[in-house]
């Protein structure tokens, strides 16, 4: 289950990187960047982004070795990877496509017609839609497919980091998730997130949902569980201590 949907760009040229990063999150994704071949692997080796952007030539080593390696560590294999190529390099985009591309856009390439790329190869790929999770827990009302959050019938404005961080504890209901848990499902292939990060948006969710804040349970020491009685987990504590 994997709501984010991050795209690693391995590009070197800041100018490049940021224009496809910039479209990518106009785009709804989340957007991390590598400027060498060596920090890319580095990044892939410890969590896999939904698809990459792997431009071909880059300052350490041939964009090419890049999908080499990707392609030949199972974890990776089927990852969607996306070359930019250098206009008149025929060969680099067909051996690029021999090794297990999915597709190329060459420089100097509109960031449009590289998102469409992008959008079409993550729709094919899109999981099936599991099964539909509860979306009233008493004053709480949840519409994930129109973004809407309700309390007590008044909308309340939440985060798109908020809306996964509460479909997820909701799914995974009555189990405590850990921060890591929390962190890998909610914000999937994010290298600078920390588990603060989850302290902080938790809290910040917690004053959103005002009345129905006590459907998020923190678990000391652990992390965070959704309760489905609220009322009768206080009085459970109440009567423990
Ligand atoms: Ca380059």
């Amino acid at each position: 289950m994997s709501p984010i949907r991050a795209v690693l760009v391995v590009e070197d040229e800041p100018a490049i990187a940021n224009l496809v990063a910039l479209h990518l999150e106009q785009c709804g994704f989340e957007a991390v960047i590598a400027s060498d071949g060596r920090r890319a692997l580095d990044l892939l080796g410890k969590a896999l982004p939904s698809l990459v952007v792997l431009d071909l030539m880059l300052p350490d080593m041939d964009g090419l070795d890049v999908l080499r390696r990707l392609r030949s560590d199972e974890r990776s294999a089927r990852l969607p990877v996306v070359l930019l190529t250098a206009r008149g390099s025929e060969e680099d985009r067909v051996t690029g496509l021999e090794l297990g591309a999915d597709d190329y856009v060459t420089k100097p390439f509109s960031p449009r017609e590289l998102m469409l790329r992008v959008t079409k190869l993550l729709a094919v790929r899109e999981p099936v839609p599991q099964d539909k999770m509860p979306t009233v827990f008493g004053c709480l009302e949840i519409d994930e497919d129109r973004f809407r959050v309700a309390v007590e019938g008044r909308t309340v404005e939440i985060s798109a980091t908020e809306m996964r961080l509460l479909t997820e504890l909701i799914r995974a209901r009555g189990k405590v998730l850990s921060r890591t848990q929390i962190l890998q499902s909610a914000w999937g292939f994010m290298p600078n997130v920390t588990e603060r990060t989850v302290d902080t948006h938790i809290k910040r969710l917690r004053q959103k949902l005002g009345a129905a804040a006590a459907y998020i349970e923190t678990v000391r020491g652990v992390g965070y569980r959704w309760v489905e009685d609220p009322s009768a987990a206080s009085t459970r504590k109440a009567v423990t201590v």
